[in-house]
């Protein structure tokens, strides 16, 4: 079956970044043929797209998620500790299955419509997740959590540890699906738990392992004071500072971590609104891909950046590195996507369709806290217009 997509601003995601206006498409099954300018070939009974003049590019990527937390949008907004204040007593009582998989289902409307079509995901009863990234098409990394506190879908970490055997078992070949263990950070997963998911990935290389890394004050503190190392060091003592670590925030990271980080070839994933939101600092996007390390840009989950617009990370993510440079010069816009390293952009592609009037309320969302929800997520610009 062939299809053509025409009259299409094509944005191949090139390392130049080239535009190709009143471009084409052909694609063959499940595999993108050709692209070009101009006319498209005259092809026998090829189903034809009229794009319209809209943008055609690669599905993006999200690389840090909690797809299912659309469901606690705006809700303890402004509130300070509020992961043990807040986050984790409200997810402790309403967390279960059928919350993730309506969660999910939701945020994941929201990813397409705003031209995600792969994700990397962590939270709880994460083969509901799969299940609902299966459903929609889409490609994603499914990172079971493991964690010390107590959370909702684990008492123990034998638990945890089934709940992963559980995800790996269903998912273990999928073509899109790609199970995960996150163990959930250093200061909430203990050190020899984070050992046991080390010896875990050593026996499983094709499960990639995810955590939150080098966030928060406390979090040097609290390694500072445990182990005398800085979270990075943690880590690597535990064995799982390694090939793949997908590792989101490293707001805190040294010199010397970048090098361990660059040296073990981890990825990172650069959650700015999320970070600026929570008052954490500005990663050190620049110094870490000046390293080799690939800095992919992600939302977060939406509780914590508000949105799951890829797009709408862009800007910020540009501005605070200046901010942090005190200069114009660093991340200049075309810069931001650019260094995601392998996996970015490898998607089907996607047609943007943005219908959503500027300042308009989101069509998705439940929302804990509309004033809030409206100052940081909703007042979308209609960037692209409506592609219907
Ligand atoms: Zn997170």
């Amino acid at each position: 079956m062939t299809v053509l997509v025409t009259n299409a601003t094509l944005l191949p995601c090139t390392p130049d970044m080239e535009v190709i206006e009143g471009g084409y498409v052909r694609i063959e099954g499940e595999t993108i043929a050709e692209i070009g300018a101009g006319e498209p070939p005259r092809i026998e009974g090829a189903e034809i797209l009229d794009a319209g003049g809209d943008i055609v590019m690669p599905g993006m990527v999200n690389p840090h998620c909690h797809i299912a937390m659309s469901l606690f949008r705006g809700l303890g907004e402004d509130v300070d500790d509020r992961l043990y204040r807040y986050v984790l007593p409200m997810e402790r009582k309403f967390v279960t299955p059928e919350m993730v998989r309506v969660g999910t289902a939701l945020g994941t409307l929201e990813l397409i419509e705003a031209g995600v079509t792969a994700v990397a995901d962590m939270y709880y009863f994460e083969t509901e997740v799969g299940r609902v990234l299966d459903r929609a098409g889409i490609r994603g990394v499914v990172g079971q959590t493991i964690a010390d506190f107590d959370p909702p879908d684990h008492k123990t970490i034998d638990a945890g540890f089934a709940l992963v055997d559980e995800l790996v078992s269903e998912f273990s070949g999928h073509p899109r699906v790609t199970p995960s263990i996150a163990p959930h950070a250093p200061y909430s997963t203990d050190i020899a738990v984070m050992e046991r998911v080390a010896r875990f990935a050593d026996d499983h290389p094709e499960v990639p392992v995810q955590i939150h890394l080098a966030e928060m004050d406390s979090e040097m503190e609290w390694c500072a004071k445990n182990h005398g190392l800085r979270p990075v060091e943690v880590v690597e003592k535990a064995g799982l500072l390694r090939k793949g670590l997908i590792c989101a925030h490293c707001l805190h990271v040294s010199g010397s971590d970048i090098e361990k980080m660059a040296h073990a070839q981890v990825c990172v994933a650069h959650n700015a609104r999320s970070n600026a939101k929570a008052g954490r600092g500005i990663a050190p996007v620049g110094a870490m891909r000046a390293a080799g390390i690939p800095v992919g840009i992600a939302t977060d989950g939406p509780m914590s950046g508000n949105t799951l617009d890829l797009i709408s990370q862009f800007a910020p993510v540009s501005m605070l590195q200046k901010l942090l440079g005190h200069s114009r010069k660093p991340m200049p816009g075309r810069e931001v996507p650019a260094g995601g390293g392998e996996g970015a952009g490898h998607g089907r592609p996607h047609r943007l369709a943005r219908a959503r009037q500027a300042g308009g309320p989101d069509p998705y969302q439940p929302c804990g806290d509309t004033h809030a929800a409206c100052l940081r997520s909703l007042c979308h610009a209609g960037l692209l217009g409506d592609a219907g």
